[in-house]
C-alpha cells in the first residue's frame, strides 16, 4: 500500500485519514436509537473493540442489556433511556480502564446547514442540534437524548458529534437544490442534506488506500446497500451527488422506504383515500420499498423466494437492481467518468447475485466484473476491501466492508485533538547536532582500553540514560584517518560508527543511510584506542536523521513510531526544510530531533562541540507527514 500525503499538520482536515491509528487512546461510540442503544469502546491504536454493549427494547417495562464478552442477558429494571442507561453504563464502565479512555463520540443524525464537520459538543452545540429537531423529528431529539445521558455518566471527557449529513455539505447548489417555491426552500431550509456520510466518507477512503491512491485523484460511486440504502458520486474526495435527499426517503428502492416517486402520488393518495400526512409518511418510510412490493424487506429471503419463482420476488430485486444501475449511470455522467464503483453494507457486502447484475453491461462506463472473484468472495481475517473487477476493467469493482463506528470513533479522535492543538502554541522540536561518534559493545571497549575496562561519564546526553564518555578513538579509514572520536555510552550489543557524508569521503568510505541499530552489510573501518585496535567487519554508518518522541509527542504530532514526517527549520539565512525524517517512539525518549554536522552545516545551525549530542538554540516545525 502507498503512502497517503498530508497537508499542514496545523490545519489537517479532520476526516482526511478516516483509517490513520495513530492515536494511543480509547474513544466511546454511542448511537442512541428509539428502541435501541449500541455502545461501542475502540482502541484507535489497533482499531479493536475493548467493548461492546447494546440495550435492545429500551421502552419494555424491562430493557435487555447485552455485553460482547458474554451471552448472558440483562434485564435492566426500568424502562426508557435515562433508566436503562443508568443501569447500563456504570456496567460498561467496570470494563474499562477509564485513563485510557479520552472521548465519547456520538452519531447524530442531521447536522443541516449548521454542521459541516464533525464537532465538540457545548451547551450551544447542544440547542443547536435542537433547532435542528425538525427536520430529523425521529433521530435528533433521542441523538441529542443518549449525548446528555452519556455525559452524566462520563462527565470528564470531551463529548464529540458525528453527523451522517456532514460529509455531503459539499454538494454543489444545482445537485442540492430542490426546483420549489424560494420562499418555502428558504423558511423551511429545504435542501438534499444526504445520509450514510460516515460510511460512504470510510469506505471511500479504504478504498483509496487499497488502491494506493490519493482519494483526490479518484472519482468514486459508493454504493451502501444495507436496510436503508443510498448511492453517493465522490468526486475527488469530495461528496457531489447523493440519492437520499432532504429525508433518507429519496433516491434506491430500500427495504421499507419507497426511494423516488412521483410527488404526484402523494398528492393522488392523499385526495382518493383521505389519508393523513402521518399516515402518508408511515406508508412511504415503513410499508413500501421491497416490503411493499414483495412483503419483506429482507434480501435474503427475496433471493430465496425469486429462486422459488416468487414472481413479486423477482419484481423486488429488479427493481433495487434497476434504481441503483440507474443512478451509477447518472453519477458517471456528473463526474464525467467513474475510477471506483464501491459495495458496502448488509447487501452490498454479501450479496454476489445483486451485485454481478448491479454491475452488468457497464462496460461503457469500462467496469467489467471478474465473475469468479465475486462468487467467491470471502473477507478472511482483518481484510476489509477486496477487489472482484476484471484485470481488463478500468474501473475498479471493489466490495469495502464499512465500519461507522470505527469513522465515528477516529472522526471523534481527531477532532480531541485538534480542540487540544488549539490551546496549544505551536510546538517546535528542539534540534541537536550529532558530530561523529561511536557505539561499543563491553568487549570491543576492552580490546581498545584493556581487559575489564568500563567507560567513565564526560556528561550526561539530552536522551534519557545516555552520556558523552571521556574516552576517544581514532578511526582509519582507506583514505585517512580522524583522530579523538567520541564514544557514547552506555555500551550496547552492536558496535557502530556514525560519521557525516564528509567524513566518508575523508576516510574513503561509502556508508549507507541507516536507523541506528541496523549496521547489517555496511562497511567496516579500523578502531585505534590506547590499549588495542579493533577491525570492524561492519557497523559504519550515516544516522537517518530522526526525531525521539514520547508517546506523548507522538499523539500531540498525531504521528506513530517509524513515520515519515518533513520538518521545516526557520533560519533567516538558510532555513530549509529536512525531508524522510523518521519518527522513533518509546517511553524513554524525550522531544529531540538529530541530525548530523552536515546537516546542521546546510540549515547553519550552531555547530557542537567534538564528539557529542549538542543541542542548537533552533527549533524545527513538523510540516508533513506520510504514514503507510
Ligand atoms: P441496516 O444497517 O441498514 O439495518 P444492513 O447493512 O445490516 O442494514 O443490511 C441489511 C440488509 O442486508 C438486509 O436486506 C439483509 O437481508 C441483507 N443481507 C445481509 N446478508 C445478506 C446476504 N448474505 N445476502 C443477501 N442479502 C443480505
Amino acid at each position: 500500500m502507498e503512502s497517503v500525503f498530508f497537508s499542514k499538520i496545523t490545519s489537517l482536515k479532520i476526516w482526511n485519514s478516516p483509517t490513520q491509528k495513530s492515536f494511543f487512546m480509547q474513544i466511546l461510540v454511542v448511537n442512541c436509537g428509539s428502541s435501541s442503544v449500541k455502545a461501542e469502546v475502540i482502541d484507535l491504536s489497533t482499531g479493536k473493540r475493548i467493548v461492546v454493549m447494546s440495550v435492545d427494547r429500551i421502552n419494555d417495562a424491562q430493557p435487555k442489556l447485552k455485553f460482547s464478552d458474554s451471552d448472558q442477558v440483562l434485564a435492566c429494571p426500568a424502562s426508557g433511556h435515562e433508566q436503562a442507561l443508568a443501569f447500563a453504563f456504570p456496567k460498561l464502565i467496570e470494563k474499562l480502564d477509564k485513563n485510557l479512555l479520552k472521548g465519547v463520540g456520538h452519531r447524530v443524525v442531521h447536522g443541516g446547514k449548521i454542521f459541516d464537520e464533525p464537532t465538540l459538543i457545548t451547551e450551544e452545540v447542544e440547542k443547536q442540534i435542537e433547532s435542528l429537531y425538525s427536520l430529523a423529528p425521529l433521530h435528533n431529539p433521542i441523538n441529542l437524548l443518549g449525548v446528555r445521558i452519556a455525559k452524566k455518566h462520563f462527565p470528564d471527557v470531551p463529548h464529540v458529534a458525528v453527523f451522517d449529513t456532514a460529509f455531503h455539505s459539499t454538494i454543489p447548489p444545482k445537485a442540492k437544490n430542490y426546483a420549489l417555491p424560494q420562499n418555502l426552500i428558504e423558511k423551511h431550509h429545504i435542501e438534499r442534506y444526504g445520509f450514510h456520510g460516515t460510511s460512504h466518507r470510510y469506505v471511500a477512503q479504504r478504498a483509496a488506500n487499497y488502491l494506493g491512491a490519493d482519494i483526490h485523484d479518484l472519482r468514486i460511486i459508493s454504493c451502501h446497500l444495507g436496510n436503508g440504502a443510498s448511492v453517493c458520486a465522490i468526486e475527488y474526495g469530495v461528496s457531489v451527488e447523493t440519492s437520499m435527499g432532504m429525508t433518507p426517503l429519496e433516491g434506491l428502492v430500500m427495504g421499507t422506504r419507497s426511494g423516488d416517486i412521483d410527488a404526484g402520488i402523494i398528492t393522488y393518495l392523499m385526495e382518493q383515500e383521505n389519508m393523513t400526512w402521518q399516515q402518508v409518511s408511515d406508508m412511504l418510510n415503513k410499508e413500501s420499498g421491497m416490503k411493499g412490493i414483495a412483503g419483506s424487506n429482507d434480501m435474503r429471503d427475496l433471493e430465496e423466494r425469486a429462486a422459488d419463482g416468487d414472481v413479486q420476488a423477482q419484481l423486488a430485486i429488479d427493481m433495487f437492481v434497476h434504481r441503483l444501475r440507474k443512478y451509477i449511470g447518472a453519477y458517471a455522467a456528473v463526474m464525467g467518468g467513474a475510477d471506483a464503483i464501491i459495495f458496502t453494507a448488509g447487501i452490498g457486502e454479501n450479496s454476489a447475485s445483486l451485485r454481478s447484475k448491479i454491475v452488468y453491461k457497464l462496460n461503457y462506463m469500462r467496469a467489467i466484473i471478474d465473475e469468479h472473484k465475486n462468487k467467491m468472495l470471502k473477507f478472511i481475517g482483518v481484510e476489509d476491501v477486496e477487489d472482484i473487477s476484471a484485470s481488463n476493467s478500468l474501473c475498479k469493482i471493489l466490495v469495502v466492508k464499512t465500519d461507522e463506528q470505527l469513522s465515528i470513533a477516529e472522526q471523534t479522535a481527531k477532532v480531541i485533538k485538534a480542540s487540544k492543538l488549539k490551546n496549544q502554541a505551536p510546538r517546535n522540536i528542539p534540534i541537536a547536532v550529532s558530530a561523529r561518534h561511536v557505539h561499543l559493545t563491553q568487549e570491543s571497549v576492552e580490546i581498545l582500553f584493556g581487559k575489564g575496562y568500563q567507560l567513565t561519564v564526560q556528561k550526561p546526553l539530552s536522551q534519557p540514560g545516555q552520556f558523552a564518555c571521556n574516552e576517544m578513538v581514532t578511526l582509519v579509514g582507506p583514505k585517512n584517518k580522524i583522530e579523538k572520536v567520541r564514544i557514547l555510552g552506555p555500551t550496547r550489543p552492536k558496535d557502530q560508527v556514525e560519521i557525516s557524508r564528509t567524513d566518508e569521503f575523508f576516510l574513503g568510505i561509502d556508508a549507507p543511510i541507516r536507523e541506528s541499530g541496523h549496521t547489517e552489510g555496511s562497511p567496516g573501518l579500523t578502531l585505534i584506542g590506547p590499549a588495542g585496535k579493533l577491525e570492524l567487519k561492519e557497523g559504519v554508518i550515516c544516522a537517518w536523521r530522526h526525531i525521539h518522541m514520547h508517546p506523548d509527542d507522538a499523539e500531540y504530532f498525531g504521528v506513530k513510531d517509524k513515520d515519515i514526517v518533513e520538518v521545516r527549520v526557520e533560519n533567516q539565512e538558510r532555513g530549509l526544510t529536512f525531508g524522510n525524517v523518521l519518527i522513533r517512539v518509546s517511553d524513554k525518549f524525550k522531544l529531540e530531533m538529530h541530525i548530523d554536522t552536515d546537516e546542521a552545516n546546510a540549515a547553519e545551525l550552531n555547530q557542537g562541540a567534538e564528539g557529542s549530542l549538542v543541542l542548537t538554540g533552533a527549533g524545527g516545525m513538523l510540516t508533513k507527514k506520510k504514514v503507510s
